[in-house]
């Protein structure tokens, strides 16, 4: 597993690491956002480097973008014992890495990740890649970089938009692993959250995780909480053209699938009520569609069901989950009835 170190300070962070190695070259990759952002925080601190930038954005996660980092790394003439040290979000880290650890068969790669979702989830668990032909994360590989460097400093230029996406997968966290910390969470608001405690404890539960079950066939699956709704939630708007955050439709997930987990005596009212309560405070509403039906056909497509059957990871209780839970479409409506009437 690779070394991840959370530092409040970037610049000591990144002193301290390049103070231990020793690579022929290094560069800096960032995106238009990053590089005017985050990079100047650290620059001084990285030995004689190149900066390569690419534009920011899911869409620019693809081959072509691929192809114009390969293309840089080769003019720059990299060698083996060279490093890519990626200052970005997810799509970076996921993209950068690929590039990285397919150049001359790879070459060492850090992550510096500079968003929440990036810091508490995408830079754990060695998932590589692109989109392509409209499909996510579709080409890719698994990769460890060579050490991951967290400082929450850089969540300060984040637009609070990424920022309340990125805390959604930090209380889903909470909520399937640890009360206590649910606990410290739901007493404070969004901008008051202690980082630097939220996220080490994401981190190291995040790696517990794909430590015991690297190829996601039990334990891994816990993650996948809020996910079911949430990504058939997340597609129908991206499929009517009106993209709404990841985090967002999370939030719609970890409502609808916690209550879900009431209906199912695995989580009793009260607790279902502090939920709620709390993300609605977070989150706003989303508009439920319409056309249930179609939302139920894409809960169906997901990647953790098996044959016909709709499988999900539900809470147990706050701080334990289950997975491999078969829920019906009548619960699926349910629960979005359940959404509906909490935001009227
Ligand atoms: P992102 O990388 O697109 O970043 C969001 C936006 O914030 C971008 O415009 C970026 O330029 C900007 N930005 C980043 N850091 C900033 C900062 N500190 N200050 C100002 N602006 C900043 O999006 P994301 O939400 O970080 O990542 C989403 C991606 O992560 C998706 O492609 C998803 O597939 C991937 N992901 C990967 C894993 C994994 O395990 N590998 C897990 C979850 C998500």
């Amino acid at each position: 597993m690779p070394q991840i170190v959370i530092r409040q300070q970037p610049t000591e962070l990144i002193s301290d690491f390049f103070a231990r190695v020793s690579y022929s070259q290094v560069v800096v990759l960032a995106d238009e956002n990053t590089a005017r952002h985050c990079y100047p925080l650290v620059q001084q601190n990285i030995p004689a480097h190149r900066l390569i930038t690419v534009k920011a954005g899911e869409e620019q996660k693809n081959l072509e973008t691929c192809q114009h980092i390969w293309e840089q790394l080769t003019t720059l003439k990299l060698d083996r014992h060279s490093l890519v040290l990626i200052i970005g979000g997810g799509v970076l880290g996921d993209m950068g890495g690929f590039c990285a650890a397919t150049y001359k068969r790879g070459i060492d790669f850090v992550l510096v990740p500079t968003t929440l979702l990036a810091q508490a989830d995408a830079s754990v668990g060695g998932k590589l890649g692109i989109d392509f032909m409209g499909f996510k994360n579709h080409i890719g590989t698994f990769c460890e970089p060579q050490a991951t460097l967290i400082s929450p400093a850089f969540l300060k230029t984040l637009p609070e938009r990424e920022l309340r996406s990125g805390f959604a997968e930090v209380i889903k966290h909470c909520l399937i692993a640890d009360q206590p910390m649910w606990d410290v969470l739901r007493k404070k608001e969004l901008h008051h959250q202690d980082w630097e405690t939220l996220l080490a404890h994401s981190v190291d539960f995040k790696r517990g995780v794909v430590a015991t079950d690297p190829k996601e066939k039990g334990l891994r699956k816990i993650l996948n909480f809020g996910h079911t709704i949430g990504h058939a939630v997340e597609s129908y708007f991206l499929e009517t053209g009106n993209r709404i955050f990841h985090g967002e439709a999370i939030a719609v997930g970890m409502i609808t699938e916690a209550w879900i987990a009431m209906t199912k005596n695995l989580l009793k009212k009260p607790e279902l009520n502090q939920i709620t309560a709390y993300l609605k405070q977070v989150y706003p509403a989303i508009p439920v569609p319409p056309n249930r039906n179609e939302l139920v056909a894409l809960a169906l497509q997901d990647k953790k069901n098996k044959g016909n059957k709709i499988l999900m990871a539900l809470p147990e209780g706050i701080g334990k989950a289950r997975w491999d839970i078969e829920v019906t479409r009548e619960e699926i409506n349910g629960s979005l009835d359940f959404y509906q009437s909490i935001y009227t």
